[in-house]
């Protein structure tokens, strides 16, 4: 029943019924659910005596400290004050959708977070190896905050708000990356961080710093967020308590925005710890100490994202899709993971601690053993050569390869070469970086891939286009051939470093041949141009492609002629063949490159390439896979390039099984119905071989 008040509209009294009462979800639903109506409405916690405050305020909101069993008063004033008091006393009394954790009647508090670690603890392994140590989560630095009082006011008000803007921005992107990837209720703490940037309250307090205390925006914005998350540290409940860090992720993104860029500055690591990020941009990783990095978690991501590229590139064991067993509240902690399987232990007794030690260093032993005859160039045990190449991003995987064994770079991502600039690099410094790699490599085959930016991967220098679907988009070499004036320095860079050395070009994501002819085309102007200027370059060059789109793949007899060789991306290509997002840790079971769909594309490719006396490689992650390496050999496969770490066990395993032994798995995979039913006839049969 609702009581009507001379001055204050009209209030109802009611009960929380879902155990944590007016936290941030609840808490974000709340405000969103009374943001619909005109009417003002106050909320107030009986049971407490706090408030009554703004309903509009999450942090006011979650700040009464309302948990499971409190009494709270809702007052509505305004023209729908009937309606608005009725909606959110539902949404109360329905338990915010909450109530699979058991309605209470009285005040308790809620479960410790570190409970449900015992309940799950895999994840999905990425990258192979056991590393133990403390976890150190990473977050971006905050920027320093400057103390000058504000010279304009006005000025540093606007600044301000153009900051919350893009910082809105980039969190509803998130935002809509998360909901792919976790499940819409883990997502709604990004609803939660956009409700904490736009609370009025909030706002009001850094424009009264820069109006009436003379702060500049920094400061302001600063001490605003500040008092806000200290107000969540007052609580007497442990869950809200750990809400400031929310309040302060969202405010530290803001003095981002502030001061005009996320930062490119090395972040140094205190000890040798195992790093937990949400996911690790390439960016992002080129900041890190990684020397400092024993293992690596990702709450998103999968095994094909990039951060799971990077682990296997350094030989980092890793997991991804840790969403729900760990997260920054662990930071400290002495954590172990197993690349192999999955597993994740956290605070481990000791007895279990000495084993996984023993347990690592067994597994940097065999390494160390498989590395010494890593050397030996790459064959089956009857002696049929595949090539063994790398896969790399940057100079320091170029050494990487070098000492791993790799015969050569079998793709080359020239898109990480540059990735902290915020303008495009010259053809002069691409020459240079280039050049360096070159001579790293000796007289090995370096295989370059021309810019392959969109979908998952983005430069800070070029603005891609808004998309509904970027993985669908204007990418890769379709961005390239509308972009000449990225395309064509990088061409003719390339060209230049080539001299003297044993070099191969490649474009990326190709879907037909209308395409490679006009790709070669503006190879055969950089040529003419470097002709006519005089300018010393390689000339003829070796021209492939990367069959990464399923009709490439079934074209593959067509574009044979076309091209000198075929690299298969099998990350890409199993997602458009699977319609699976290769991040996605949730489709991990379906985006495998072991499906045999995949299979029978990757075939048909080896065959075509046969028929005109050309050779195809793989270069997608299912080319490093140890699984997936007799099946590959079967299917006629001649050059493997994979991530330099885990070369010496790929020539290993190729020394394990004869040419016919793979062809008869291969055939076997091609009837295979999934990629589980082939993964286990791979285990059977490297099992059989102990290998
Ligand atoms: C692939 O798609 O398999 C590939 C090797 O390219 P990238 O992972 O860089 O998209
Ligand atoms: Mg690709």
């Amino acid at each position: 029943p609702t009581a009507a008040s001379a001055t204050q509209g009209i209030s109802v009294t009611t009960r929380l019924i879902n155990q944590h009462g007016l936290h941030a979800r609840p808490a974000a639903r709340f405000v969103q659910a009374a943001a619909v109506f005109e009417s003002n409405i106050l909320v107030e916690n009986i049971t407490k005596q706090k408030g009554p405050v703004a309903a509009r305020s999450l942090n006011a909101v979650a700040t009464l400290g309302a948990v499971g069993g409190h009494e709270v008063r809702l007052t509505a004033n305004g023209p729908d004050a009937e309606a608005a008091l009725q909606a959110v006393k539902a949404l109360i009394e329905t338990g915010f959708g909450e109530l699979e954790t058991s309605p209470v009647s009285a005040p308790q508090p809620p479960a410790p977070m570190t409970t449900i670690h015992q309940e799950q603890n895999r994840a999905v392994p990425v990258s192979e190896g056991i590393a133990l140590g403390p976890l150190y989560c990473y977050q971006p630095p905050r920027p320093t905050i400057p103390t000058e009082p504000t010279e304009n006011a006005e000025n540093d008000w606007q600044s301000l708000q153009k900051a919350l803007r893009t910082t809105h921005d980039s969190i509803q992107a998130r935002n809509l990356q998360m909901k792919r990837v976790l499940s819409a209720d883990e997502a709604m703490i990004f609803e939660a961080h956009l409700l904490i940037l736009q609370d009025p309250e909030l706002i009001e307090a850094a424009r009264r710093g820069i109006f009436e205390e003379n702060m500049n925006a920094s400061a302001a914005w600063s001490a605003a967020f500040t008092a806000a998350a200290e107000s969540y540290r007052q609580l007497d409940d442990d869950y809200l308590r750990l809400r400031a860090a929310d309040v302060e992720d969202v405010g530290t993104q803001v003095l981002f925005a502030l001061a005009g860029k996320s930062t490119s500055e090395k972040i140094q690591l205190p000890e040798p710890v195992i790093l937990f990020a949400q996911d690790l941009t390439p960016t992002e990783t080129s900041q890190l100490d990684m020397d400092q990095v024993l293992g690596i978690l990702t709450s998103a991501g999968g095994p094909t994202s990039h951060s799971a590229i990077l682990a296997r590139a350094l030989g980092i064991p890793s997991l991804a899709g840790t969403g729900k067993i760990i997260d920054r509240r662990d930071a400290g902690k002495f954590v172990a993971l197993n690349g192999f399987t999955g597993e994740i232990w956290i605070d481990p007794p000791d007895a279990l601690r000495i084993d996984l030690k023993r347990q690592r260093d067994l597994w940097l032993d065999e390494r160390e053993a498989l590395l010494t005859r890593s050397l030996e160039l790459g064959a089956t045990k009857d002696g049929r050569r595949i090539e063994v190449f790398a896969n790399i991003g940057s100079l320091a995987d170029a050494q990487a390869a070098v000492k791993n064994g790799a015969e050569g770079v079998g793709l080359l991502r020239t898109e990480f070469l540059f990735l902290t600039r915020q303008t495009p690099p010259s053809e002069e410094e691409q020459f240079l970086l280039l050049s360096q790699i070159f001579e790293t490599l000796g007289d090995r085959p370096v295989t370059v891939r021309t810019l392959d930016v969109g979908g998952d991967k983005n430069l800070p220098y070029i603005q891609l286009p808004q998309e509904a679907n970027p993985f669908l988009g204007v990418r890769a070499l379709r961005l390239s051939l509308n972009q000449p004036d990225l395309f064509l320095p990088q061409l003719r860079a390339f060209l230049r470093a080539a001299v003297d050395h044993s070099c191969r070009i490649m474009f990326p994501m190709v879907a037909d041949v209308n395409e490679i002819r006009q790709a070669r085309a503006w190879l055969e102007k950089a040529h003419q141009q470097l002709t006519e200027d005089h300018i010393e370059h390689a000339w003829p060059i070796e021209v492939g492609i990367m069959v990464e789109i399923p009709s490439a793949a079934l074209l593959s007899s067509n574009l044979a002629s076309e091209v000198d060789f075929f690299s298969i991306g099998t990350n890409d290509l199993t997602q458009y063949t699977l319609a699976a997002e290769r991040g996605n840790p949730q489709l991990a079971y379906l985006a495998d490159g072991l499906h045999p769909a995949v299979l029978r594309l990757i075939g048909e490719v080896a065959q075509s390439a046969h028929a005109l006396q050309k050779w195809a490689g793989i270069c997608g992650e299912l080319g490093g896979d140890p699984a997936a390496a007799p099946i590959l050999v079967g299917l006629g496969i001649d050059e493997l390039s994979l991530n330099p770490a885990g070369i010496p066990r790929i020539k290993a395993l190729l020394r394990g099984f004869t040419i016919p032994e793979a062809q008869e798995i291969a055939q076997q995979a091609l009837r295979a119905q999934t990629s589980a039913e082939v993964r286990a006839l791979a285990k059977e049969f490297l099992l059989a071989r102990s290998l």
